[in-house]
């Protein structure tokens, strides 16, 4: 049997971390903000943005809501973006994606202070952690990487494998493996014979965005298996891009799905609320 990797168990543990960093930072007299912005009401969306705001609440970051009508125009976002990027108070700004097809997510991630881009989306965040300096790290990816060191598995020198080559999980993963002086290969829509490529690897993250696609041929004996995909299956239960009962007997380590990668983007987000501080 696999040892399961508890998402939920770490993710607390990292919560905990940044709860305890907040109260050392308020007996200081300082607070620490979020400004959250959503534009429309998109269900999922609207989920996403409240549990965000409830782990605010729980480290005790100031979230600070922006729920701006779909009709809201690109300059109007531009404009608030440009107030918070100069309001002192505020550390973090979070815009929730996707936005109205009206509003370029490029024009507005670029726009946010590379200061408070906690999401690490934007250029400058993704460059930074490119040439190896510090900066915002993309909160999934950043998170996988801790969901690893913290269950002690080794990446230093071992191959590792990245079905996805999307700019919010598999790029970034891809540098930040490399970072920890792992061998990477990025896999795609485009890769011929997948099975060969991912079936050479130590550490296999999958981040395809296919339900449960990745069965045991895909997976070399003894590997540790990162699920990155969320889905609904036909019972309307959540599962992963990987088919977590096809390919367990054959991993050393797997993340479930739920309660793998999914709860370590909002802790991850939690601390980088932080960041700043816990370098000083
Ligand atoms: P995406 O759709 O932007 O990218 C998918 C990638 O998979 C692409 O690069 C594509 O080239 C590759 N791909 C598609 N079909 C393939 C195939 N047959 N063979 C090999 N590669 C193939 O997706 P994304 O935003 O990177 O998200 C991936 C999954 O992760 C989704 O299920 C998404 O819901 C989930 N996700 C979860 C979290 C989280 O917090 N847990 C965060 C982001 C994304």
């Amino acid at each position: 049997m696999p040892q399961i990797i508890d998402g939920k168990a770490i993710s607390a543990q990292i919560k905990e971390e940044v709860k305890q960093k907040v109260s050392e930072l308020n007996a200081k007299g300082i607070n620490v903000c979020l400004a959250v912005i959503q534009v429309g009401n998109d269900p999922a969306s609207s989920v996403y943005v409240g549990n965000k705001k409830k782990a605010c609440e729980y480290c005790g970051i100031r979230s600070e809501s922006y729920e701006l009508a779909e009709e809201t125009s690109e300059s109007e976002l531009l404009e608030l973006i440009g107030r918070l990027n100069k309001d002192e108070a505020v550390d973090g700004i979070l815009v929730q994606l996707p936005l109205p097809s009206h509003i370029s997510e490029d024009k507005v991630i670029a726009a946010i202070d590379p200061s408070k881009d906690v999401d690490g989306f934007s250029v400058n965040s993704v460059g930074a952690l490119a040439v190896g300096k510090k900066g915002f790290r993309s909160c999934t990816p950043a998170g996988i990487i801790e969901l690893l060191k913290r269950s002690n598995i080794e990446i230093s020198g071992r191959e590792c494998v990245i079905i996805g080559r999307s700019n919010i999980v598999g790029k970034p993963m891809a540098l930040m493996m490399l970072e920890q002086n792992a061998t990477v290969t990025v896999c795609h829509s485009r890769t011929v014979d997948l099975a060969s490529v991912t079936s050479r690897a130590d550490i296999l993250i999958v981040a395809i965005g296919r339900p449960r696609m990745i069965t045991s041929e895909y997976v070399k004996e003894g590997a540790v298996v990162i699920d990155v995909g969320i889905h609904r299956n036909e019972n309307n239960k959540l599962c992963g891009d990987v088919d977590f009962d096809d390919v367990k007997d054959k991993c050393s380590y797997i993340t479930p799905v739920p309660g793998g990668v999914g709860p370590m983007t909002i802790a991850m987000l939690m601390h980088n609320c932080v960041s700043r501080y816990l370098e000083n």
